[in-house]
């Protein structure tokens, strides 16, 4: 089981793919799936803020 690396919410697996992001039902940060088996989330990364500089 993962948690969410801000709040420690449990996040359940049900159908989530790995490299899937999704916000936290609870604080709302992103979060993308790395793994699967065993289930893993991590903090997404960040869209870039600078693009063409
Ligand atoms: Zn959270």
């Amino acid at each position: 089981m993962a948690d969410c690396p801000e709040c420690g919410r449990a996040i359940e697996k049900s159908n989530l793919i790995e490299g899937e992001i999704f916000p936290c039902p609870d604080c709302g940060l992103e979060l993308e799936v790395t793994a699967v088996e065993p289930f893993r989330v991590d903090t997404a990364p960040r869209e870039a803020e600078d693009w063409g500089e």
